[in-house]
């Protein structure tokens, strides 16, 4: 054996957390950090820009009506495709095009926002494919102060969605970090402080991903 690393299969990195805790911001800066380093890193999202997707978007904007559980049967629709799309698919992305998948929600994301309405453990069933066939490596989680979050979201934007009264953005948070406990099985779930600056969540992001590259 000589002394080349073995090349490893890249990385599925999820990013999990309450609208406006930073996630987009984060990712963008992982990913140039990732490309920096000469990594590969493919940027993605749910809900999905996918036609599913979009019927998606269209609920949370409040201009479809449907059911709580018809909305967590979309999204774990919307995830399958997300895996296995195979336009862009991140199952494609990563194993036949060698990317870091870098991804704004999972199903952790379901867990969270549905979970108050609908049997969880029904939403944990209708997601069990996703799990097993495509497992994040690491799901990283913004741990930021609801009142914040609130704050970033309400200065910056007009359009506020179905999940983002003070009060609902509390709930996913405390949602988050019961599931997180209590689904941790066959999960490598990191909670990072998400209340500090950009470059210093920045920084503690990449000490963990950097000991998976
Ligand atoms: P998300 O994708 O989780 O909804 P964003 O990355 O879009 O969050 O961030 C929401 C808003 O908060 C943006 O305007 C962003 O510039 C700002 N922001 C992000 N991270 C921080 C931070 N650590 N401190 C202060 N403001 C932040």
């Amino acid at each position: 054996m000589g002394e080349e690393k073995a090349q490893k299969r890249p990385l599925f990195i999820v990013i999990e957390g309450v609208d406006g805790s930073g996630k987009s911001t984060q990712i963008e800066l992982l990913k140039t950090r990732l490309n920096n380093r000469g990594h590969k890193a493919y940027i993605t999202h749910e809900p999905t820009d996918s036609p599913i997707g979009a019927v998606i978007r269209n609920i949370m904007k409040g201009r479809i009506q449907t059911s709580p559980s018809a909305i967590a049967a979309l999204f774990a629709a919307d995830r399958l495709d997300h895996i296995y799309n195979d336009v862009n698919g991140m199952k494609k992305k990563r194993d036949k095009e060698g990317y870091h998948i870098i991804a704004s929600r999972y199903y952790f994301s379901s867990y969270a926002f549905q979970g108050e309405y609908v049997d969880v453990d029904w939403i944990v069933h209708l997601n069990a494919m996703a799990k097993k066939q495509f497992p994040a490596d690491i799901t990283i989680y913004l741990d930021v102060d609801p009142e914040t979050c609130y704050e970033r979201i309400t200065n910056h934007r007009s359009d506020i969605e179905i999940y983002e009264t003070k009060e609902k953005i509390k709930k996913v948070h405390q949602a988050y970090l019961k599931y997180f406990r209590e689904f941790d099985q066959g999960e490598n779930i990191v909670l990072i402080n998400g209340n500090q600056s950009i470059e210093a969540i920045e920084k503690d992001i990449w000490t963990v991903i950097a000991p998976l590259l």
